[in-house]
């Protein structure tokens, strides 16, 4: 066997653990940038407690709150560059993927004078630090190397692409976070539909990584767990309460732990074919990224149990991939089919464009798709 595995971020889990740990973040710096989003960080308590955690320590802050849902390239040039005017010497983001993508980008850039495309190519040597308070329970971005942005314009920086904007992943062992606060009261009143969608982005994250070319021994372990963790919780999420704080706590902080693992899982096994996919009803439709995800999931895993089936040289994945479900294929489908609600429909035009799309994570995916498979997983999941 041979392992290569890191993942040097350091988990706190637990309540008021922002407050009780605040010391680990004296030694990161004097002044933080704290990124996050317009609304909820205020709203849940999370900025509250970190303002005064960095207030206890002696340490300053600089605010930037303008991080959009999937956040762009002139974002995450904004924060970078209010951390250099104002002197901040490490990052604090608080929120979902947006703002801790977005801040990872800010680390770069307040210590680096580069270009977008420098950027967009991981051509930099140097990051300050990055902590992160995640308040959904989706992405895993506060336990991975990447962050997802919008690449909206071309290279002169000022003219719109041409095309429309594109999610583009940036992968650097810089984008650790040095330490990662789960704090399950933040996402007490998450309501249905942005509970469900991150809960299915974890859940995409843990069943794509057991499906990749990179899938390693122990992001198969984290990646089995991560996905009982979650489905623990399926019940839960399928009778969701019209109040949602009435939503078990217990069963939030399993969302939220189970999806930190999904994140060490593509941390090491990067994801598969759905996540390339899933990125065009983001970009056409503004469908939710973990929606996105889960509208190809059915499609894909009955591909990958079809070619298992066809072709003997494939060594079958999906026996286990049941086994941590809990429950055969069909049940599971069922079950997604209940979260997932009516399907978006794509039209003929857009079908045919995206069906003749390279898709990147294809050759990381372990059955080795091709582009009429592609176009079949595309007309299944939204024909
Ligand atoms: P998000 O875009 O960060 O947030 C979605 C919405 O949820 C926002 O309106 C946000 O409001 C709100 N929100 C966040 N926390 C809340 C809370 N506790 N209570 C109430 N509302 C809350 O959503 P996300 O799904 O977490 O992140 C998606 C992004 O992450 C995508 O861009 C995706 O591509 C990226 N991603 C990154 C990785 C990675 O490894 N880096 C992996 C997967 C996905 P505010 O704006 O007011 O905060
Ligand atoms: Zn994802």
């Amino acid at each position: 066997m041979k392992l290569d595995y890191l993942m040097p971020a350091r988990l706190l889990l637990g309540e008021n653990c922002v407050i009780e740990q605040r010391s680990l973040l004296s030694p990161l710096g004097k002044k933080a940038l704290i990124v996050m989003g317009k609304n909820s960080a205020r709203k849940n308590g999370a900025y509250a407690d970190a303002a005064k955690a960095l207030e206890a320590n002696g340490q300053d802050h600089v605010l930037y709150d303008q991080v959009m849902e999937n956040p762009t390239d002139t974002c995450a040039f904004e924060a970078g560059n209010l951390a250099k005017t104002t002197g901040c010497d490490f990052v604090l983001s608080i929120g979902g993927g947006s703002p801790m993508d977005a801040a990872k980008a800010a680390a770069v850039l307040a210590v680096n004078k580069i270009s977008k495309e420098e950027l967009f190519n991981s051509s930099f040597a140097a990051a300050l630090p990055l902590a992160a308070i995640p308040t959904t329970a989706g992405t895993g971005s506060e336990t991975t190397h990447y962050s997802v942005l919008m690449d909206t314009t071309e290279a002169d920086g000022k003219t719109p692409r041409a095309g429309g904007p594109a999610k583009r992943s940036i992968a650097s062992p810089l984008f650790f976070s040095r330490f990662a606060f789960l704090d399950a009261k933040y996402l007490l009143w998450l309501g249905r539909n942005i509970t469900v969608n991150t809960t299915l982005d974890a859940l995409s994250h843990a069943i794509e990584g057991m499906l990749t070319l990179r899938t390693n021994y122990l992001s198969n372990i984290l990646a089995r767990e991560s996905i009982a963790m979650i489905m623990d919780c399926m019940d839960d999420l399928l009778s969701f309460p019209s109040e949602p704080s009435a939503f078990s706590a217990e069963k939030r902080e399993k969302l939220l732990l189970a999806s930190s693992l999904a994140g060490m899982v593509i941390a090491q096994s990067g994801t598969a074919l759905p996540h390339s996919m899933g990125y065009y009803f983001t970009a056409n439709w503004d469908t939710a990224h973990g929606r996105a995800n889960g509208l190809l999931i059915k499609s894909f895993l009955s591909l990958c149990r079809e070619k298992e089936k066809k072709d003997p040289s494939i060594a079958p994945r999906i026996p286990g991939l049941s086994a941590a479900l809990g429950m055969d294929m069909e049940r599971f489908f069922d079950l997604l089919e209940r979260l997932l609600g009516i399907r978006e429909k794509a039209n003929k035009t857009e079908l045919s464009a995206w069906s003749a799309q390279p898709m990147k994570n294809a050759a990381n995916t372990y059955i080795k798709p091709n582009q009429e498979e592609i176009g079949q997983i595309f007309r299944e999941s939204v024909g």
